[in-house]
């Protein structure tokens, strides 16, 4: 597999999407060669949640109005459409058969990746693609690599992205306390936030 052709799946909650995500996946097509990277909203994110996620429909139609830009860019709506909770491994598996031939890379937060144990199916996720975490400046990578045995640290690529500090968490903060988000998220995605009245609270 060494030299097949690569397709990324940009998977996260995106609550909302902003320039980090979005440099991260530009990043991973052109170091990884990736032909395209799939962004996959998830729908009803399996793992706890310490906040009320928004609705999947929100969280797609801001991730499609940030990558529509983008010629390698696409967005799905499998976890969407797939009836209950999103496991990446439905949406790996979805994907290898829509592209058969390629290695999949799974893009995500190496802050998600260090909770692959708990994943649904986690023995079989790391046959089955390499994963590409992402980091932001300053982040541990050796506590993640200790963290994990080593036939998952040999399946994961660590990919530091540098001075990009932005997070969902963040914005979302920002808005309910009255802040600018400005520059952070796309234009569009930050009138599509005032449009629908989100975060506010
Ligand atoms: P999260 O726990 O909300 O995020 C953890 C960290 O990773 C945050 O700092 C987050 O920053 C960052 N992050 C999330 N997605 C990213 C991305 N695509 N690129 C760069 N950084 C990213 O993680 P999540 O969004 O809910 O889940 C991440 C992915 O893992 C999703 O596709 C989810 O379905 C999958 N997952 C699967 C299982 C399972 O199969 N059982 C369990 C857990 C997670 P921001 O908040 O700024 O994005």
């Amino acid at each position: 597999m060494e030299n097949a052709r690569g397709i990324g799946i940009m998977g996260g909650t995106f609550d909302p999407i902003h320039y980090g995500h979005l440099i991260i996946a530009d990043e991973a097509r052109q170091q990884f060669g990736l032909e395209k990277v799939v962004f996959v909203p998830a729908g009803q994110p399996p793992h706890k949640k310490e906040y009320k996620v928004s609705s999947a429909e929100h969280r797609y139609a801001m991730t499609v109005i940030a990558t529509a830009s983008h010629p390698d860019f696409i967005c799905s709506r499998i976890e969407m459409d797939r009836a209950g909770p999103s496991y990446s491994i439905d949406t790996i598996r979805e994907v290898r058969n829509a592209y058969p031939g390629y290695q999949v890379y799974f893009i995500t937060g190496a802050d998600a990746i260090a909770e692959i144990l708990t994943w649904h199916e986690h023995a079989r996720l790391k046959s089955l693609c390499k994963f590409i975490a992402a980091t932001r400046p300053g982040y541990d990578l050796e506590e993640l690599r200790h963290r994990l045995p080593a036939d998952y640290v040999d399946q994961i690529v660590f990919l530091e992205v540098p001075g990009v500090y932005i997070s969902s968490t963040e914005l979302r903060e920002r808005i309910a306390t009255g802040r600018s988000i400005k520059f952070m998220v796309p234009e569009a995605v930050e009138s599509y936030i005032a449009k629908n009245g989100l975060y506010k609270s």
